[in-house]
């Protein structure tokens, strides 16, 4: 097939990376997106295309990555935080604009195709890819394949409510699904610096709270504890109903390095069986799992 381009397509820039048959970097550039301007949207999609292509001199697949999920039923793009693209056939519109079939998918999708195709869970059959970061995503790749569901939502459970919930977690705070206590209220970089003033009255940002543990912060090492416990039992849910070989960590948080041996000493209490031999992995490509896992959307 030779060079894929993989595009990520977010709320402030649009990325577009080239990967040659081994994975291997040919190119790279991003451009601002154009706000609220779909069809601008478009075009600066085509011209980072178009100036790869002249630049490589090779036609290559292209894959997006962007928040939100394409409907089946529809074809056409929902829960995108760029509002502009909800409700538009953007699959549809991208292939005639650049007469080739495009596939595309969101981007905590993106990140575990990374991660499971060339990144820290390469060769493992079954992962399971977080984002830890203004939000909290999912994606599941199977045997190198993307989980791709009817309804386009497989891994994602973020809004799943806090499992084995503690007193104090409940109700759990409001979440913009409409729902109390989701997974993502506890576990996204917000939530961490929402529970840290609940509980202190002190206002600090999610990695303010993470550098301050490590000058031996009371409150905020607190804070961290009650954060790695409740992704223990967050992740534990997965483990069981998943049982992946492996569970890859991206976003702001995954930068946490002492989450890799605490977490997995915390999950075993809450997983269905006498001994877990999931791992628990950081990321490899780092900000260009989502670029890079686009890209991977098809094979080499
Ligand atoms: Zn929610």
């Amino acid at each position: 097939m030779g060079i894929r381009f993989g595009i990520d397509l977010g709320g402030t820039k649009i990325e577009l990376i080239a990967l040659d048959e081994i994975g291997a970097e040919a190119w790279r550039r991003r451009e601002a997106t154009p706000q609220g301007d779909y069809r601008g949207t478009l075009a600066t999609m085509r011209g980072l295309v178009e100036r790869a292509e002249a630049e490589l001199g090779t036609r290559g697949s292209v894959g997006i990555g962007t928040p939100g999920a394409i409907s089946r039923a529809t074809g056409r793009l929902k829960n995108s935080n760029s509002v502009c693209l909800n409700g538009q056939p953007l699959v549809e519109d991208l292939q005639a604009l650049l007469d080739r079939p495009v596939r595309v998918a969101n981007d905590a999708d993106c990140f575990a195709l990374s991660e499971a195709s060339d990144g820290a869970a390469a060769g493992l059959p079954v992962v399971f890819g977080v984002i830890l970061g203004t939000g909290v995503g999912g994606g599941i790749v199977v045997r190198g394949r993307l989980l791709h569901g009817p309804n386009a939502i497989a891994g994602e459970w973020g809004h799943n409510p806090l499992p084995w919930p503690q007193v104090e977690e409940l109700p759990g705070p409001d979440c913009y699904c409409g729902r109390q206590g989701c997974i993502e209220t506890f576990l996204s970089g917000p939530g961490l610096a929402a529970d840290f003033l609940r509980v202190t009255g002190r206002a600090l940002s999610g990695p303010e709270i993470l550098v301050a543990t490590e000058t031996g912060d009371a409150g905020c090492e607190a804070a961290f504890r009650r954060y790695e416990h409740r992704l223990a039992r967050a992740l534990a849910h997965v483990i069981n109903l998943l049982d992946p070989d492996a569970i890859v960590l991206g976003g702001g948080l995954s930068n946490c390095r002492r989450l890799y041996e605490n977490v997995p000493a915390l999950w075993g209490d809450y997983v269905f069986s006498d001994r877990v031999d999931t791992r628990l992995l950081a990321p490899a490509h780092g900000d260009s799992s989502g670029v890079r896992g686009a890209a991977w959307l098809w094979e080499p």
